[in-house]
């Protein structure tokens, strides 16, 4: 049996290009990966399964072919050549389409799982490179840390980073579709392309998120969270634009939808302030759960 972990993430910046032929968009992230951790445990089987368990509601996670687990599992046995199948057993804590990737982990995690697993030794770039293949965000789960992600999010650069930050995620009980707010976004655009600038081409990480990131500053980097995708998810779900209010009146530096939502993020100044601010929205009957980043990567846990 081989055990591995991968976390989950906060888009700490994110912008999103113009909309392109093929229906995708260019953006540009500042990723952060937090202390969450999706948790895979592997046996090897003639086939290959997966069963999900986890501290995290469950219902939309697909436990048959469809799981990007098993996904994950496929391929590498398609890419190495092996014949053999895996029995997956994964363990939740990342919220389920709660823009936090925790499927996205799943798949960094079986993937150094199953490697493991079957002896298939991947050099690391083969590695990143059928990360890509699963998902945008897969190559990240593997590296963690700080790293900026361009392209469609999957051309990776470490930044440097200092400190530990403390966060507070107010956990939403309804899913949003990440493809769905970025087509909010495009129509938003559509409606307003009169009055607003249009999307970069190429977009870029402004320095001073970078330079809040190294400075390990959380009253800087709360000045630059930004994401192109929160004016559409709050459009979705208007109820998260009281989440936010709740948080910032509660004493947190800023807050900020990740990713496609809807789970919110709350970056606090430190820890006693997270914890007050934890109390707070639990007393407003939101579910919360803290996290601190950066963290590692998906690694092999030695049981
Ligand atoms: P991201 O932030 O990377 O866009 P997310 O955190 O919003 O992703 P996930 O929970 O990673 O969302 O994935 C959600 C979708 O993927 C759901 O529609 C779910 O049915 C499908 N899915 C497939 N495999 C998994 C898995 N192992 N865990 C969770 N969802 C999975």
């Amino acid at each position: 049996m081989v055990h591995t972990k991968a976390p989950g993430k906060i888009n700490v910046f994110l912008k999103v290009g113009r909309l392109e032929p093929d229906g995708y968009h260019d953006v540009a992230i500042a990723y952060q990966a937090v202390s969450l951790y999706e948790e895979v445990r592997a046996v090897e089987a003639d086939d290959f399964s997966v069963s999900v368990t986890g501290t995290v509601e469950l219902s939309r996670v697909p436990t048959d072919a469809s799981n990007i687990a098993i996904k994950a599992a496929q391929l590498l046995a398609h890419h190495t050549g092996y014949r053999g199948g895996v029995r997956l057993a994964i363990e939740k804590h990342v919220p389920v389409t709660g823009g936090m990737g925790g499927g996205s982990a799943d798949a960094a995690a079986t993937l150094i799982a199953c490697d493991a697993l079957w002896g298939t030794a991947l050099p690391r770039d083969e590695m990143l490179g059928l990360a890509a293949q699963l998902g945008a965000d897969v190559p990240f789960a593997l590296t963690g840390g700080t790293a900026i992600g361009t392209g469609r999010g999957d051309q990776l650069s470490p930044a440097l980073a200092k400190g530990t930050f403390q966060w507070v995620l107010a956990l939403a009980d309804f899913g949003l579709s990440t493809p769905g707010v970025y087509s909010e976004l495009d129509r938003h655009r559509d409606r307003h392309a009169q009055d607003i600038f249009p999307a970069d081409v190429a977009p870029s990480v402004d320095a001073d998120v970078l330079q809040a990131l190294r400075a390990g500053d959380p009253h800087m980097l709360a000045e630059t969270l930004y994401n192109d995708l929160q004016a559409p998810a709050l459009h979705l779900e208007p109820s998260l634009a009281a989440t936010l209010e709740l948080g910032e009146e509660n004493g947190a530096l800023a807050g900020i939808v990740s990713g496609s939502g809807p789970t919110v993020a709350f970056l606090a100044a430190d820890p006693d302030s997270a914890l007050e601010l934890q109390l707070a929205l639990e007393s407003a009957r939101l579910t919360v759960v803290r996290a601190t980043g950066p963290v590692h990567g998906a690694r092999i846990v030695s049981d």
